[in-house]
């Protein structure tokens, strides 16, 4: 049977020594971290998502603001948004919510951040330094599945990592985590193209599944006492429960606990670290900023 990684209790212990450091910040004199949130359209997930961030930062002793915008905001109109607020000394961190409306090019508007304000690490210049292991900003779901992994005193080094998925998002930043010097795993990176797929994930002393198919990764993918990390978020529909649906993974979890070492939930696992990141990038961000604007 599995250790259950819990990323509930993770989160909350990453939130309060973000929390902490805030503070430390502040007393030196520094003003609060300022993260400003964008948000276009009447999306209810994004909304709920944005409400769940404001909240956290509050937690944190992080200024928050959402910058909330009708679906018709235009391109240009956008752009113009986020060049006042890289221009801007009181923002120190810039999120710009995802999906935006088919209007709009979302990577268009994500390369015009600032990389520096970019606490979400999705502009090309910062997916660059992570790939040639300059500090930069690491994208909130990768770093959580490292800060994850650190928490429960798993060592990757010399270790055989697979990461099934390869987005820009979470499984290419994930495998460049994973094989930095010092964290020095052996990375594979599997995708829809990947010949027996299975075989290459037996192989894993770490699994990662971060695909979005409910229930991919079976008993039978995975070598007996191997770390099994769950980023995959699905709706099943489930008529047992109030909204009609529930969230399960891309591991089928019941079955894969009783061979694997270790595993992260869903939900509970993966999902609650994201956010946990978001701040401790913001702080990241504020201090950096703080630091060239006096040798400016
Ligand atoms: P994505 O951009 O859709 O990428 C999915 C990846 O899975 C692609 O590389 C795709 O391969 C691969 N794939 C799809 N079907 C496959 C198959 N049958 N066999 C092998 N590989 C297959 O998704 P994403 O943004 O990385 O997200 C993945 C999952 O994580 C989703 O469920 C998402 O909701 C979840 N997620 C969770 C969090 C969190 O905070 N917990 C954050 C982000 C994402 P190809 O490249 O060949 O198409």
């Amino acid at each position: 049977m599995a250790n259950l990684i819990d990323g509930k209790a993770i989160s909350a212990q990453v939130r309060a020594d973000v929390r902490a450091d805030v503070d430390a910040w502040t007393a030196q004199g520094h003003r609060p971290p300022h993260l400003a949130v964008v948000l276009v359209g009447d999306n209810p997930a994004s909304a709920s998502y944005v409400r769940g961030k404001m909240k956290a930062s509050q937690g944190a002793g992080i200024d928050s603001e959402t910058l909330k915008y009708d679906t018709d905001l235009s391109e240009a109109e956008l752009l113009q948004l986020i060049d006042r607020l890289n221009h801007d000394d009181a923002v120190d961190g810039i999120l710009v919510q995802l999906p935006l409306p088919d209007h709009i090019d979302a990577d268009k508007v994500i390369q015009s951040l600032n990389p520096d304000k970019d606490v979400d690490g999705l502009h090309v210049v910062n997916a660059g330094r992570l790939a040639t292991g300059q500090a930069g900003f690491v994208p909130c779901t990768p770093a959580g599945i490292m800060e994850l992994l650190d928490r429960s005193g798993i060592n990757l080094s010399g270790q055989r990592a697979v990461v099934i998925g390869r987005s820009n998002l979470v499984g290419k930043p994930l495998a460049n985590l994973m094989l930095r010097k010092g964290t020095d795993a052996t990375v594979t990176v599997c995708h829809s193209r990947t010949r027996d797929l299975p075989a290459v994930a037996r192989e894993a002393d770490i699994l990662v599944a971060a695909i979005g198919r409910a229930h991919f990764v079976t008993a039978d993918m995975v070598k007996p006492g191997a770390v099994v990390i769950d980023v995959g978020i699905n709706r099943i529909d489930d008529a047992t429960r109030e909204r009609g649906y529930r969230l399960v993974g891309d591991v089928d979890f019941e079955a894969v606990k009783e061979k694997a070492g270790w595993i992260t939930p869903v939900p509970g696992g993966v999902g609650p670290m994201t956010i946990a990141m978001l701040l401790r990038n913001t702080l990241t961000a504020a201090q950096r900023l703080a630091a060239t604007r006096q040798t400016v």
